[in-house]
């Protein structure tokens, strides 16, 4: 039987560095975080596929790939303020957590960010803060962050998430259609400018919010 370490050198050499993940940061840190504590209890088992898993309240853990993938994009240094939107499980947010200075992250559904937050301290994860809300209006007060990675497909970009970055700063945001969406990075050059890079096509579930999409519009919850 595989133990769940080896499936996890496993997983970042098979699916992250064979499909072109190569910042050493990255890699070294899903090597550091346990991806069995974020899963749903008896899907242990299941948590180094190349998959997105169903967590509580209808909503996924990415595949581990697109976490790497969006993380690696972000070029979060290590004193780097990193806001995440969409806490899910808190997997990404750990693996964040590694690499970063310190993590903001926000979750709709409060029963995920206090599964996330349990996680966190029974890993002894300090440098991460979770709340409850709308992240799709950002978190003005911890404002500007060197990165934001939004876990969950918009309409369109977030203003207020743009207004939020501070300048160099990298927006990582799925937007498009609610069933696929194009991965965008959106770097800002100065005080009301900011490049824009395609980086290919995904499928998360819906951003929900003032700048996201309407809850009716939606068949996720
Ligand atoms: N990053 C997560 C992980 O590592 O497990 C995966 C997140 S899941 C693909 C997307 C999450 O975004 C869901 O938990 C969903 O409830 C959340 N979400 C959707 N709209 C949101 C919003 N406006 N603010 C905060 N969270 C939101």
């Amino acid at each position: 039987m595989v133990t769940l370490s080896r499936a996890r050198d496993n997983m970042v050499e098979y699916q992250l560095q064979r499909r072109g993940i190569s910042d050493r940061t990255v890699t070294k840190a899903m090597r550091t975080v346990p991806r069995e504590v974020f899963v749903n209890p008896g899907f242990e088992e299941f948590a180094y596929e190349d998959t997105p898993l169903a967590i509580n309240e209808g909503q996924t853990i990415s595949q581990p790939f697109i976490v790497a993938l969006m993380i690696e994009k972000a070029d979060i240094e290590p004193n780097d303020r990193v806001l995440e939107i969409g806490t899910g499980s808190g997997y990404a947010a750990a693996v964040m957590s590694r690499i970063a200075r310190h993590v903001y992250t926000i979750e709709r559904h409060a029963a995920l960010a206090e599964e996330a937050k349990q996680r966190f301290q029974r890993l002894g994860y300090r440098n991460i803060e979770v709340r409850v809300g709308d992240g799709s209006k950002g978190w003005p007060k911890a404002a500007p962050f060197d990165a934001i990675v939004v876990t969950a497909g918009g309409p369109s970009v977030p203003q207020s998430l743009k207004d939020q970055l501070d300048l160099g700063g990298r927006l990582i945001i799925p937007v498009g259609g609610e069933s696929e969406q194009r991965l965008l990075r959106v770097t800002r050059t100065g005080a009301d400018t900011f490049d824009e890079d395609d980086l290919g096509g995904v499928r998360f579930v819906p951003l929900i919010g003032a700048e996201g999409w309407t809850a009716e519009h939606s068949l996720y919850t």
